[in-house]
């Protein structure tokens, strides 16, 4: 089971900081652009609030470790005890998903003034490159923005990129997300079976 949830970058409000710890307040400060700011508060309020929900904690106590893996400083990917964690934003949409197997989700915003065959020569794979050049304008920036989400998934899942390949590795499953004309997204899980997929959004379905 995953369970995604969506937030639009709009539902930001200031009181959510409130649960933020400090590391968390630090980074949230480093960013130079409001909407990057909302971008993050938001995400780290999706985690803490449906942790809490699952832990019967309060969102503020919900320990998070995001020790890079590289360096030990506070800017790696998300963890929590007992569950799988994975954040996306780009655009107008922040998503988290929260599994219990290795998970990972991108969104990317559909960007028409994207360079898209620059881009996908050094980035999909040669069969990929092929089928693009049967779009354009618009569906060739969805499509690209399809591929692109999808390699994103599994890298976040499993850790290990995906760049020129064009086979999905062996025991991943990667779903497309439905989340509308302007932006593309994917799930990606480490399991032998395709996940069910349960979908929420963050305005209505969290309890406050
Ligand atoms: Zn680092």
């Amino acid at each position: 089971m995953v369970d995604v949830w969506w937030a639009g970058v709009d539902e930001a409000r200031p009181e959510f900081e409130r649960d933020l710890d400090t590391a968390e307040r630090e980074r949230m400060a480093a960013y130079v652009r409001e909407i990057d700011r909302a971008r993050f508060l938001l995400g780290v309020t999706i985690v803490r609030r449906v942790l809490a929900a699952r832990f019967s904690l309060p969102a503020a106590k919900i320990e998070l470790d995001r020790t890079c893996s590289m360096c030990g400083k506070p800017h790696g990917k998300v963890r929590a005890a007992g569950v799988e964690l994975s954040v996306t934003h780009s655009g107008a949409l922040v998503g988290v998903a929260v599994a219990d197997v290795p998970v990972g989700i991108d969104v990317e915003r559909v960007d028409p003034a994207l360079d898209v065959d620059g881009v996908a020569r050094v980035v999909l794979s040669a069969d990929e490159v092929q089928t693009l050049s049967q779009y354009s304008g618009l569906e060739k920036a969805r499509t690209f923005a399809t591929y692109w989400t999808r390699k994103e998934a599994v890298v976040k899942a499993t850790g290990e990129g995906l760049l020129g390949e064009q086979r999905t590795p062996e025991g991943i499953q990667v779903r497309q997300l439905d989340v509308g004309d302007d932006h593309r997204a994917a799930l990606a899980v480490v399991s032998a079976e395709p996940p069910v997929v349960r979908t929420f959004r963050f305005g209505s379905d969290l309890p406050r």
